[in-house]
């Protein structure tokens, strides 16, 4: 039988699979992009919010399910951006918690936008699991959602457990996220955007420790709401500092209006995923952002390579 990650082509996705890999796992990604597999994964290319027998079997007869598919971006306002919120993050999550067997352990990811936050961003709180949620904003909204979704599941005893990821980072990182942006810009000589104040703060979580978390919440079966996230909050010019000691750049800052939906700074109580999961994630940021810069100068060269070959 074979552990299903769904959202397999994503940033933390490939992660996990490789992770399930290493400790064993016969893995079996979905997503509705294609992507080239591990050695050892199958691939299902499906979209998860349309019903499919064939993904149904798969679930039906799986031994784990991580349910990391969805639209992730607190930060995107396209004009369809709420239906596609609720497709991806809403329809396709019921579908997993419906088909796949109550017995059959699933790990969702939520976030840690839930939350609405930390308080200030010159004493910011840990937010533990059992705190009120003050999603602000369409993507926490519908994790919070999704979340719901997943206590009914668990009301009818179904296995479900629910993992709150804060800001991940590392090799691959989504295009959209500040961190990527950074680098990007840094390498073409473009300004560096920053939104609202340099002393916003962040959780960053190295996704190598996300990857472990779901991993071990899998194992265990541990039906229980976890944040991944370390408990320290890096101030915003700091995190872009380290980038650009990484990169060598001096950077021009464009400092740009925030949003309302970008909390002023986000930190995890770390106390429950000690006690179930057996670890706490810890962030070495100069090395987690080498690794991440490293990681897309690989993807640029690669880039050059492929033009340079069809031209
Ligand atoms: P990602 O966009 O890189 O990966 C998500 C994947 O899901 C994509 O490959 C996409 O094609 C796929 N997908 C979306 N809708 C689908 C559908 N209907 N059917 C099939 N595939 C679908 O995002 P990520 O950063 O890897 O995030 C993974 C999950 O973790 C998301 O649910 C996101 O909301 C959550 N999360 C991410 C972070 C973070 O910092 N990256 C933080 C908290 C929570």
């Amino acid at each position: 039988m074979s552990v299903v990650v769904t959202g397999a082509a994503g940033f933390i996705g490939r992660h996990v699979v490789h992770t399930l890999l290493r400790r064993g796992a016969d893995v079996i990604g979905i997503d509705r992009r294609p992507w080239v597999a591990a050695p050892g994964e199958s691939v299902i290319v499906a979209d998860l919010a349309e019903p499919s027998h064939h993904v149904d079997r798969v679930l039906e007869r799986s031994a784990g399910v991580v349910h990391l598919a969805g639209r992730p971006g607190v930060r995107d306002h396209r004009p369809d951006i709420a239906a596609g919120r609720w497709r991806d993050n809403v329809v396709a999550g019921e579908r997993i918690l419906e088909v796949t067997p109550d017995d059959v352990m699933v790990v969702v990811a939520s976030s840690s936008s839930v939350y609405g936050g930390a308080g200030s961003r010159q004493r910011p709180h840990a937010c533990h699991e059992d705190d009120g949620l003050r999603p602000l904003g369409g993507y926490a909204r519908s994790k919070r959602v999704l979340e719901q979704r997943c206590a009914r599941r668990l009301e009818r005893s179904g296995m479900v457990g629910v993992v709150r990821p804060f800001t991940v980072a590392g090799e691959g990182q989504r295009p959209d996220m500040a961190i990527s942006t950074w680098i990007d810009a840094l390498r073409s000589g473009r300004p560096v955007r920053l939104f609202g104040s340099g002393a916003r703060r962040r959780d960053v979580t190295d996704v190598r420790d996300v990857a472990e978390g779901i991993a071990r919440m899998l194992e265990r079966r541990a039906t229980s709401t976890v944040n991944l996230g370390t408990g320290t909050s890096h101030r915003l010019d700091h995190l872009l500092a380290t980038v650009a000691r990484v990169c060598g750049a001096d950077p021009a800052i464009a400092v740009e209006p925030a949003l309302a939906e970008d909390v002023a700074a986000t930190r995890a109580d770390v106390g429950r995923c000690a006690d179930l999961l057996g670890f706490v994630p810890l962030t070495d940021l100069p090395v987690l952002i080498a690794r991440q810069v490293a990681a897309a100068e690989v993807v640029v060269r690669a880039e050059k390579h492929v033009a340079a070959s069809a031209g």
